[in-house]
């Protein structure tokens, strides 16, 4: 039996920033995750965006983790050594129906606390941003918007809970929960990494944090009266390479319209641009994929408020699942009737960068809870990351003097150095999968989306984890990329 003060089902962004807010306690914590990365969930897809706060409605707590998260966000990156930009979102009113809506997400924005917040004449939303509709009437700008990998923060805020004494048990599917007496016993299956073992395992805790979430309304209606519903919700992406990045230098919203909430335009934080998502219900919660129609619809011209998107420079398409629930704000906070069971549920957008800020509040609820004494020894940073990409050529010199492997170019499109891949599979809780790579350092992301480089990404993992070729998985059991051999060579030995 596993005892531990808190367990915490979801090892998502909101799951990771509440260990990193629990490790300054002392408490015993462990993180349970079905997958075998962190956020291999939502976290993993969506737009990457640190939202100012405008337009959650006001007195709900999306509004206030929302603003609370944003301004939270640069010294969090700052300590965890990963890159952020405030690089400013604009709403832009395409008609004259537009401009009463637009004042009102104004009006909303000032409620929820939004700092900076204006309204731009047509000529001034233009001349920041030429490729904007010629349709433009007016925009409002909120320079506090931002970007950032929502995989790097997952994985660095897990990365920070870990060397502070959180555990993390990956392939670890929580399956029942029940209670007895003041304790929860929860009841998983842990799958082997390599192979197709596995063994039942049971846990117990004074308090659960359930984080899981698409399927954050299972482990609710296990304990809860009231039932929660959380539906998926699909968003489909096309992602632009690097050599379109600049056609657009803000996150570019158009005013939600009679035809929808229209498709965002956005540079990401590695230089890309990001066009979508869509929006459509399903049943599925594994519904991933994606479709002809919905790229279709992010596609379609005009259906954003950008021109001459240069849609033949997309390298690549990808969906990720809101977990859309049905009370209309996040559900977070103690379930009735079963003390110390906590739920962080509904995360929908804006989650990632409320993340933060979920993260204090659920720890706060925990700490008056259990009382626990603080970890005097909690250290808030993380060792940077290294990105040859963003040192100088002096920076990239010195470095590969040091260390050849950094010389050594293995992603051409992204530029990602073998140095770079070994010190992502060698850090705490590091890469064990082609898809761990690719979002911890960027390599197989670029325009040929791994097509050169999958194959020497392939070799490093094999060495460095001392597993097979044919073992290497793109995420995890049953992605193997390797099916058998086509062809023996017959090697003569002297
Ligand atoms: C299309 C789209 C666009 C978005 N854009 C933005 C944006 O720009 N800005 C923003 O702020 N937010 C955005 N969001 C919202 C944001 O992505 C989510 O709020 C956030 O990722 C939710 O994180 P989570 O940790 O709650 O859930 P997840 O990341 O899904 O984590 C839940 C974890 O629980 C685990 N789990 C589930 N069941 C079990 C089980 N039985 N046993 C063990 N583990 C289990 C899963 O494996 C998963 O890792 C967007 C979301 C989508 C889909």
């Amino acid at each position: 039996m596993n005892n531990y003060d808190v367990i915490i089902i979801g090892a998502g962004v909101t799951g990771s920033a509440i260990a990193r807010e629990l490790s300054r306690y002392k408490l015993k914590t462990v993180v349970l995750d079905r997958n075998s990365d962190i956020g291999e969930g939502t976290s993993k897809a969506n737009s990457g965006i640190v939202h100012a706060g405008f337009d959650a409605t006001p007195g709900t707590l999306k509004a206030k983790l929302n603003v609370q998260g944003s301004e939270m966000m640069p010294e969090l990156a700052k300590d965890l050594g990963i890159p952020f930009m405030r690089n400013g979102s604009m709403v832009v009113a395409l008609s004259d129906e537009d401009i009463p809506h637009m004042h009102k997400l104004y009006e909303r924005g000032l409620e929820n606390g939004v700092k900076d917040l204006r309204i731009l004449s047509a000529e001034e939303a233009r001349e920041m941003e030429p490729n904007l509709s010629d349709d433009t009437k007016a925009a409002l700008f909120a320079p506090t918007g931002g970007i950032i990998c929502p995989f790097r923060l997952t994985s660095a805020m897990a990365e920070n809970a870990f060397i502070n004494h959180v555990e993390f048990h990956l392939l670890t599917e929580v399956t029942n929960i029940t209670r007895l007496g003041d304790v929860y016993c929860i009841d998983a299956i842990r799958h082997e990494e390599f192979g197709d073992g596995k063994e039942n395992v049971k846990y117990e805790a004074k308090c659960v944090v359930n984080a899981a979430g698409v399927y954050a309304d299972k482990f609710h209606n296990m304990m809860a009266k009231d039932k929660l519903t959380i539906t998926p919700r699909k968003g489909e992406y096309c992602l632009l390479d690097v050599t379109a990045g600049n056609h657009v230098g803000r996150t570019i919203f158009r005013m939600p319209s009679a035809l929808g909430k229209g498709i965002l335009v956005s540079p990401t934080i590695h230089g890309n641009l990001l066009v979508g998502p869509t929006a459509t219900d399903l049943d599925d919660k594994e519904g991933t994929f994606t479709t002809r129609e919905g790229l279709d619809t992010v596609n379609t011209p005009g259906a954003s408020a950008v021109k001459d998107l240069p849609m033949h420079e997309v390298i690549t398409s990808f969906a990720g699942l809101r977990p859309h629930g049905d009370r209309g704000d996040f559900v977070i906070g103690e379930i009735n009737g079963c003390p110390n069971f906590i739920d962080a549920a509904a995360i929908e957008s804006p989650g990632l960068t409320a993340s933060p800020a979920i993260g204090v509040m659920v720890a706060d609820l925990i700490r008056e809870h259990l009382q626990p004494e603080k970890n005097d020894d909690f250290i808030p940073t993380l060792k940077p990351f290294t990105y040859m990409k963003f040192l100088s050529p002096e920076e990239q010199k010195a470095l590969i003097e040091k260390d050849s492997t950094y010389g050594n170019i293995i992603c051409r499109c992204a530029s990602v150095s073998e140095g770079e891949i070994l010190e992502t599979i060698r850090r705490p809780l590091g890469a064990r999968t082609l898809d761990g790579v690719k979002r911890r350092t960027g390599a197989n992301m670029g325009r040929c989306q791994g097509g050169f480089c999958y194959p020497k990404v392939m070799e490093i993992l094999s060495r460095e984890l001392g597993v097979g070729i044919d073992q290497i998985t793109k995420k995890g059991r049953g992605s193997e990329i390797l099916t058998g051999v086509i062809k023996e060579t017959e090697v003569e030995h002297d």
